[in-house]
């Protein structure tokens, strides 16, 4: 009996790492409250690194604001300002931490890619519709999958959210079916648009232009910085707009 008990502990549930444990809290808080680090620590004891736990969070795409960047906060204070990947409930931390796509490699296709989900179009950062405490955690994903022969090639890769890029969501997500896909074409407009969809398909991802590339730069932005360039924009928009119209 005492030996059917240890075995369950050793190969059943493993105690959550210091990591899991920091997101729970940390997810806990919620997005839009403070914590301090003493409340980490009071609530995840022994987790004498919390800033490299908290690092690692942030290369998740978790946002916490400090008193560098709020004026409103203590300098032990954070505000919680999104959710990146759930470690603590299990979901899989980026690709890129399990394989081997190297750091200028890595940056070279997201930078391809307008820091824009190629499944989904998300961008980097942007909360997602249907869930928007959580935000979109580019990684690379392949076109062919590795067990399908697919390279770690340059045109075999192209930037995932954490969402598109988990293998198993052809099970979890109703795909289309042929006849929509089709009519859904069809009802495109011009050629212009059927080309550059054309294009897209050749090269298995979505190939963004120049306005869509200044689009996912300007949503990278901190908060603040994307009002002060939006504001920028809105005055050249409104002295041509009557030239336009
Ligand atoms: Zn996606």
């Amino acid at each position: 009996m005492s030996s059917e008990s240890s075995s369950a502990v050793r190969g059943g549930s493993r105690q959550p790492s210091s990591l899991m444990q920091v997101a729970a809290f940390i997810a806990n808080v919620g997005v839009g409250s403070k914590f301090t680090k003493l409340d980490l620590f009071r609530a995840v004891p022994g987790v004498a690194q919390a800033d490299r736990r908290m690092r690692d969070l942030r290369a998740m795409g978790w946002e916490f604001d400090n008193y560098k960047v709020n004026r409103n906060l203590t300098a032990d204070e954070y505000l919680l300002k999104a959710i990146g990947v759930r470690v603590d409930l299990g979901e899989a931390a980026p690709r890129t931490v399990r394989k081997n796509i190297t750091g200028p490699k890595r940056r070279r296709i997201l930078e391809r890619d307008g820091h824009t989900c190629q499944v989904c179009g998300i961008a980097a950062g942007m909360a997602f519709p249907d869930v928007p405490e959580r935000t979109a955690v580019l990684t690379i994903g392949h076109i062919i999958p590795v067990v399908r022969g697919g390279t770690n090639d340059d045109d075999n890769l192209r930037a995932e959210c954490q969402r598109c890029g988990d293998e198993s969501r052809d099970v979890t997500v109703n795909p289309p079916t042929k006849q929509e896909v089709l009519t859904h074409i069809q009802h495109l407009g011009s050629a212009r648009e059927k080309r550059r969809l054309f294009g897209w398909m050749q090269a298995g991802r979505r190939v963004s232009d120049d306005t869509e590339r200044a689009f996912n730069n300007w949503a990278r932005l901190p908060y603040a910085h994307r009002l002060e360039v939006m504001a920028a924009l809105a005055e050249q928009v409104m002295k041509d707009l009557p030239a336009e119209s």
